[in-house]
């Protein structure tokens, strides 16, 4: 698919073709929050002519992108069917942004406990000493995501879309089976999300994934996390918050490749004095179980020795049964499944959004994928996705948050960038006694006075960025930061109040 380029060097981006259209952004026509109010757009793609299908679209898996493009075309009066073949709301509810946060909040306070004596609290329970139960916490986010399962089914049902129960296997250009029974559509549209992938090696079959992880039935007192993005890095940052002794290994130099080279630096500083055993350039060579738990032998010839060992080494399109040999849907070469920018694929009648695609894999984008998908082909309606400036967070502690450019990236693109950082401690940290430090940064093109990245890690950094991510949007110059008036005494006032260019340390 032609996406016209995240800023570049941004992660969560497997296809970089182009450059943010940096210069087009004041002209973009913006589009309003229609997720509720599709009467308002015009309905005269819906075909009146009753055609020979059981369905004017199928949509395939019921995450992110799938449920908001089934309700949008049902809302344009399309007859629709959508067919789940595991959860209601995908993995974003299940087993991936809703339960993660979850238990980053609940991580968290174990650093609050402490942070609190500082401001005169002091608890009395086990001496002194909160204790954490796992499986308070494990059910209460079961019964939380089963209240989020039955909503999402319930606005289905709302919006007049056929749900199904079962694996949708592909068996023509129009046709499904679901269990035993066949299904006829006009069109098919594939947003069956990705799937967690653990490499082959002696003992992998002893690894986790991310999809069990939130689940387990004893806490990991001892937990070793392999990779290096986003998910690995916020697991580590969960469980070394909830008290395992937590370990990350990851095969390169630096984690979290894409994100801003001082970001990651930063980083790897304040999770590795938040307690985390963070150890790059080094892998695991092979997993037995043996006395005392997993036996782990790593590529630098440690050992190490683990109650579980979670792999978030990375994730593939999930196309398993599907029934794509039976019908002309190419796929790119990291087997993702090739689409147009109208999410079209090579088979005319289907059409495939969302982590499948191979994009950007944030439940977001895969909403807006959904949206445009329903617009354009039932609303008649074209607007198409803007893959400009998407901004993101990793909720590992403390929060990274960014928008746009990294700074490798800018130098590329701009002739000439000016930086603008700074690091400190956070006011609540001088009570807290918490050595944590707070880092920002802008970068700006020189010629323009354009704010094109803007950077930080640090508490509620992705609340603070998605503020700024509009700022970025509508072309915000340094100067228009600068006349800005800060809220004090916030963190986020540091944005507007960077004076001097960084020089160099
Ligand atoms: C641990 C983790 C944390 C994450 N955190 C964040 C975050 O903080 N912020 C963020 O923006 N994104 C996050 N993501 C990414 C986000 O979850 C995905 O980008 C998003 O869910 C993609 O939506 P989708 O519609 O493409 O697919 P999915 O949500 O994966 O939905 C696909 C659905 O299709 C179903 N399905 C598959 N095959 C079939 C079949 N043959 N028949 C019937 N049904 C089928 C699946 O069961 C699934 O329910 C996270 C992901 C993970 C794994």
């Amino acid at each position: 698919m032609a996406i016209p380029g995240q800023c570049p060097g941004l992660p969560r981006m497997h296809i970089a073709s182009g450059e943010p259209r940096l210069l087009d952004l004041p002209t973009i026509p913006r589009e309003h929050n229609v997720s509720n109010d599709v009467s308002n757009d015009v309905n005269n793609n819906v075909s009146n002519a009753v055609n020979n299908y059981d369905y004017d679209l199928l949509v395939i898996g019921a995450g992110s992108g799938g449920v908001r493009a089934a309700r949008m075309a049902a809302g344009f009066g399309a007859r629709v069917a959508i067919v789940e073949n595991r959860y209601m709301g995908g993995t974003c509810v299940n087993v991936g942004c809703v339960p993660k946060k979850l238990y980053v909040y609940a991580a968290e306070y174990g650093k609050g406990f402490k942070d609190a004596r500082g401001f005169g609290w002091r608890t009395d329970w086990h001496n002194d000493k909160p204790r954490f139960d796992w499986a308070t916490l494990r059910d209460n986010k079961k019964t939380e995501i089963s209240r989020l399962n039955a909503i999402y089914r319930r606005m289905l049902d709302g919006a007049g879309a056929q749900v199904f129960d079962g694996h949708a296997r592909i068996i023509d250009a129009h046709t499904v089976a679901i269990g035993g029974a066949r299904y006829s559509a006009e069109k098919l549209l594939i947003a069956t999300g990705g799937w967690p992938h653990i490499p082959d090696f002696p003992g992998s079959e002893y690894a986790l994934t991310s999809n069990e992880i939130f689940d387990l039935d004893h806490f990991p007192e001892r937990l070793v996390i392999v990779g290096g993005g986003y998910i690995a890095v916020e697991f580590a940052g969960i469980f070394n918050g909830l008290g395992a002794h937590t370990t990350q290994l990851y095969r390169g130099p630096l984690f979290l490749r894409g994100f801003d080279a001082d970001v990651r630096a930063h980083a790897a500083q304040e999770i590795a004095r938040s307690g985390v055993d963070l150890r790059f350039e080094v892998n695991v060579e092979s997993i037995r179980p043996g006395k005392g738990g997993l036996h782990l032998t790593l590529t630098d010839g440690t050992t190490l020795q683990a109650d579980a060992v979670l792999y978030a080494t990375g994730r593939k399109p999930n196309l398993e049964g599907l029934g794509l040999e039976n019908v002309d849907v190419r796929l790119n070469q990291h087997g993702a499944i090739e689409v147009d920018e109208q999410y079209r694929t090579s088979e005319p009648s289907i059409f495939a959004l969302g982590d499948v695609t191979g994009g950007l894999e944030l439940t977001p984008v895969a909403l807006a994928e959904g949206m445009a998908f329903a617009r354009r082909q039932f609303g008649a309606l074209e607007q198409a996705v803007d893959y400009d400036f998407i901004p993101t967070a990793v909720f590992c502690q403390p929060n990274i948050g960014t928008v746009g450019f990294t700074e490798e990236a800018a130098r590329e693109r701009f002739k000439d960038i000016t930086l603008f950082k700074t690091t400190f401690r956070a006011l609540k940290h001088t009570l807290s006694g918490r050595d944590e430090k707070t880092f920002m940064k802008l970068i700006v093109d020189t010629a323009t006075d354009r704010v094109v990245g803007v950077h930080m890690v640090g508490a509620d950094a992705g609340e603070i960025i998605q503020g700024i991510a509009i700022a970025l949007r509508a072309g915000a110059t340094k100067a228009m930061f600068d006349s800005t008036i800060g809220i004090h005494p916030t963190t986020a006032e540091e944005f507007v109040t960077l004076r001097e260019p960084w020089r160099g340390d």
